[in-house]
């Protein structure tokens, strides 16, 4: 399951809740951007230079990969691949480049985007944070209605997060959707990691 959204629309508290409701795994993604007070090296993100990230990509370790905001995320195959492979259900937090590349490699990717009540609102919710300058939250405005709009066309789902509590819920019962057969979680791509695919149960 893939779950978007803009800044300040309550998306890690939904995924932190969903995961704890239903075991399901976090992917942990690598990014070239600097570690925030109060994150975790290899649980928040895989914290890499420039270099690294490089070298990820050239030697195919990534299933998707975007720049946003000046920096470089991507996902890494493995921490994806793992989960699948024994079952388990993983959720992707990242943004909207990244979930059309991932739907492109799985089409039985699930994509949920968390959709703020009103923009005034997620304003409100920006400034309350305390961590994000005028001149950042005007940016971050700035590219909700094209997310949102993108979200409408693209994504399998739209949850607008008014209510924590109903919000999480509606991802679980997402989550819990029998998986349609055909829909190509077969096609499993293997290679570029070090993990392969067994269909034994
Ligand atoms: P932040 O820097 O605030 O943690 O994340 C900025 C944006 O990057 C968020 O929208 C988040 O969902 C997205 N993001 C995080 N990891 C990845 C990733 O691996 N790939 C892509 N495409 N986006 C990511």
């Amino acid at each position: 399951m893939v779950v978007s959204g803009p800044s300040g629309v309550g998306k890690s508290s939904v995924i932190d809740s969903v995961i704890e409701r239903t075991g399901s795994r976090f992917s942990v993604s690598a990014t070239t951007r600097q570690m925030r007070d109060g994150e975790i090296d290899g649980e928040d993100y895989h914290f890499v230079g420039e270099a690294r990230f490089e070298e990820l990509v050239a030697g195919g370790e990534f299933l998707e990969w975007a720049e946003y905001g000046g920096n470089r995320y991507g996902t890494l195959r493995t921490e994806v691949l793992a989960c699948l492979n024994r079952g388990q259900h993983v959720i992707l937090d990242i943004e909207n480049d990244g979930a059309h590349q991932v739907k492109t490699t799985f089409p039985a990717a699930v994509l949920v985007f968390i959709v703020p009540p009103s923009l005034g609102e997620l304003e409100r919710r920006l400034r309350s944070r305390g961590d994000t300058s005028e001149a950042d939250i005007a940016k971050r405005l700035a590219v909700v209605e094209e997310q949102i709009r993108d979200a409408e066309s693209f994504y399998d789902h739209l949850v607008v997060n008014s209510q924590l509590d109903n919000a999480i819920s509606r991802v679980v019962l997402i989550l819990q959707e029998p998986i349609p057969t055909g829909s190509g979680i077969d096609a499993l791509p293997e290679g570029g990691g070090t993990e392969t695919r067994s269909n034994s149960p």
